[in-house]
């Protein structure tokens, strides 16, 4: 598809979401009959809790260490175990030199300034062991990054009419900060990895691919995105072995990055506390970012974001803003239509300590409530019914 042809048939998916009919059943119950909201209604929020759980033995899977090898293992074996048979590794080295670069602020992908509005908590990563108070997990966390080679794990819902194209689903398994990077990015990895799990069943089909990945060396500045780019982006479309049918990397069509999908407790109040509750009005911010070439597709693949979860997502609404940064997406803005969910916008709000967690100890499994998991629930609500429409998902009878 050109990009002319991609904002096309996203504005036709607008249109559909637009017609009188649908408005008219807005609010009301969704009918049994689509198969994507049979596919939503397989989400369950136990499920999802019980991956990001299985996530957190590996405490905070930190990249170049065995704790983090085990967890890529893990997710592996997960992905395999959900019909998502075909899993690859993405090699590439994470050399000594980028690694004591880590020290200072590393090249993360943001893009023009954001006006930051209201009152702002501490921000920053925790690198003191001592700060966690959990002597099993501060043990589990302790043996230290080395440079050296680095793995991450994909597989793909191969599609039946056009293999040859692909949305990829991403977030990143790694995490740091001595805790057990429950949210950032447990909540991410375990959101991809309930997707392939559903649309791996052996009754879903698709009319086109979907990649299902888990980011290694996020938090040191995007290095296992930014590799996956560098290999793959020449190998797009190409049928290799010629007339066998087989498209090790169909050409991508979307971009779509799950990172932090947990808490959305409002702004931090003037005294410095925060609400201990996940506010009422917590919604899912799916952001593009305005300053990158395919910024008018990328936005158009947002607000289809934006309208599958007004159809699909059970709790939380969806908001749609325009300064996407500093996750893995990144490195695609220029390639393709790329997007990014998280639990409230990176920069305005998470930059401003809007997530006491974020890097913190404290963000371990026990600090969340069955109202924060629901909002990232609500966000694999909304990704599936997007790309499930997308990819032209349906049941086989
Ligand atoms: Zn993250």
């Amino acid at each position: 598809m050109t990009w002319k042809q991609y904002s096309a048939a996203v504005c036709l998916f607008l249109a559909a979401q637009a017609t009188p009919a649908t408005m008219a059943q807005r609010g009301a119950a969704p009918s049994i009959t689509d198969p994507i909201m049979t596919l939503v209604g397989r989400l369950d929020l136990e499920r999802y809790k019980a991956t990001i759980k299985g996530l957190t033995q590996f405490g905070d899977r930190r990249q170049g260490t065995d704790r983090n090898r085990a967890a890529i293992d893990w997710i592996e074996a997960q992905l395999k175990s959900y019909g998502c048979t075909n899993t690859e590794r993405l090699k590439y080295d994470y050399p000594a030199a980028a690694a004591s670069a880590t020290a200072a602020p590393a090249p993360s992908g943001s893009s023009g300034p954001v006006r930051m509005r209201g009152v702002r908590g501490p921000i920053g990563v925790n690198t003191d062991p001592l700060k966690q108070p959990d002597l099993k997990l501060r043990g589990l966390n302790t043996q230290p990054t080395a440079p050296g080679p680095r793995e991450e794990v994909y597989c793909t819902k191969i599609g039946t009419t056009r293999p040859n194209e692909m949305y990829i689903l991403g977030a990143h398994m790694d995490g740091h900060g001595w805790g057990e990077a429950a949210n950032d990015d447990g909540s991410g990895t375990a959101l991809v990895m309930e997707l392939a799990r559903i649309l791996s069943a052996a009754d879903v089909e698709t009319e086109r691919s979907i990649r299902f990945i888990l980011w290694n060396n996020e938090e040191t500045g995007l290095n296992g995105s930014r590799a996956y780019v560098a290999q793959r982006a020449a190998l797009q479309g190409k049928e290799d072995p010629p007339g066998s049918g087989k498209y090790p990397e169909p050409k991508w069509l979307g971009m779509i990055q799950h990172d932090m999908m947990l808490f959305d407790h409002g702004m931090p109040r003037s005294d410095g506390t925060m609400s201990k509750e996940q506010r009422p009005e917590a919604d899912v911010n799916i952001e593009f970012q305005m300053n990158s070439k395919l910024a008018a597709e990328s936005q158009a693949l947002a607000w289809a974001f934006e309208q599958a979860n007004e159809k699909y997502a059970s709790d939380y609404p969806a908001s749609v803003g325009s300064h996407m940064s500093n996750t893995d997406s990144f490195p695609f803005q220029e390639e393709v239509p790329a997007i990014s969910l998280r639990e409230n916008e990176r920069i305005a709000h998470i930059g401003a300590g809007w997530d006491p967690q974020w890097h913190q100890p404290t963000d371990v499994f026990a600090t969340y409530s069955d109202k924060d998991f629901r909002l990232g629930l609500n966000a694999a609500q909304t990704t599936l019914g997007a790309v499930a429409q997308l990819a032209g998902a349906k049941l086989r009878k």
